[in-house]
């Protein structure tokens, strides 16, 4: 029989870091604890990181894409298929997800290559009430101990509070962190980028010149800032000290 490996993979959000932080707790076994870097973190979230590696006293991995998103969006050639020659895949949307694809499950596939010898465990953060998220996500080998736990997202969340982690405030703003430039945010969330964070709004206007699909398929960068000026918001007067990200 396979010796074990027990993986945790840490996005950085409340979830993952309750989940890692209450697994210590309990004395649950951890071989690696592993994040998946896109490069396009919240910087909040990059200080967070930093700060539970010192909380804990150990390290954790970073995985990386060969090539950075903002390479395969805007500059990739496209080796096949139909749209051979165009370049970079664009803003990701639902049914095009490559950066999660490239980005993650391949950098993660590959990396844990180097336990091939072994049973691999990886714990994911979910929360109990996460529901459709546990259904999707129900595979071999990944254990959910927060949903095990009966933790709900809210009570990860309190409990990272409680230690002291805020992760400067970005879970004020966002009910869900991801990547800034996710083009899959709701509307709200997209509103409160453009209010908060000015200097990352004006990189995703930037990126829209250089790329041939609109950033959403019903709205562009621009008309979303049309709409939200339009909601009578004038950013410059909401920006918050995250501004300066
Ligand atoms: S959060 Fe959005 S941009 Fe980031 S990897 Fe997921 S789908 Fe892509």
């Amino acid at each position: 029989m396979k010796k074990q490996k027990n993986i945790v993979s840490f996005s950085g959000g409340k979830d993952s870091t309750a989940m890692l932080l209450l697994m210590i707790e309990k004395n649950i076994k951890i071989d690696e604890i592993i994040f998946l870097d896109t490069g396009m973190e919240f910087p909040a979230m990059y200080q967070h990181i930093k700060q539970v590696e010192r909380f804990i006293d150990r390290s954790i991995t970073i995985l990386r894409a060969e090539k950075s998103f903002e390479y395969m969006m805007l500059e990739y050639e496209k080796q096949r298929g139909k749209n051979k020659g165009q370049k970079g895949y664009s803003w990701p949307d639902f049914r095009n997800r490559w950066c999660t694809s490239y980005l993650k499950k391949q950098v993660i596939k590959k990396y844990l290559k180097k336990y091939k010898d072994y049973e691999i465990v990886e714990f994911h953060g979910i929360a109990v009430d996460e529901v459709k998220r546990l259904e999707k996500n129900n595979e071999k080998n990944v254990r959910y101990p927060l949903a095990e736990w009966n933790i709900t997202e809210k009570e990860a969340l309190e409990y990272c509070y409680n230690i002291g982690f805020n992760w400067d405030g970005l879970y004020n703003n966002f009910d869900r962190v991801s990547c800034w430039c996710c083009p899959l945010k709701n509307l709200k969330e997209l509103k409160t980028l453009y209010l908060k964070y000015p200097v990352l709004w004006d990189k995703l206007k930037e990126w829209e010149q250089k790329t041939y699909r609109k950033f959403r398929s019903d709205y562009d960068i621009l008309d979303l800032e049309y709409k939200f000026k339009k909601e009578g918001l004038d950013k410059n007067e909401l920006q918050c000290s995250n501004s300066k990200s």
